[in-house]
């Protein structure tokens, strides 16, 4: 049997802080030791979403286990929202790009029509 995984990261309010390390975590190579213990958080390996080679978006697991305000809970963070979400919200966000990215071709399809018939 392995032992769970815990970190050890220095806050400003509680000095070391003891947390189970969740196996997703990237875990903590630039913490800074004047964080507080309510905003410690365990991140995932970041989506980027790019465009020509620009980062747009991201997205990554996310929990902070001793946040007085925001969930405690693992939820999304989703750089276009500025918010994280619970696995319904990211569905609801997944549904709604599918439905732009079509709008999105939709407006493609119109301009090459334009283009093409000369009124521009
Ligand atoms: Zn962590």
């Amino acid at each position: 049997m392995t032992k769970p995984r815990t970190v050890t990261l220095t806050t400003a309010d509680h000095g070391p802080v003891t947390l189970p390390e969740p196996s997703w975590c990237i875990g903590h190579p630039h913490h800074d030791p004047d964080t507080v213990r309510a905003d410690l958080a365990h991140t995932g390996e970041d989506i980027i979403l790019k465009f020509r080679g620009r980062p747009i978006a991201s997205a990554c697991l996310d929990q902070a286990p001793h946040a007085d305000v925001a969930s405690r809970e693992v939820r999304v963070s989703v750089s276009l929202l500025g918010q994280a979400l619970d696995a319904r919200g990211l569905y609801e966000l997944a549904a709604d790009l599918d439905t732009y990215a079509d709008r999105l071709r939709d407006l493609a399809d119109s301009l090459l029509v334009i283009r093409a018939e000369g009124d521009l």
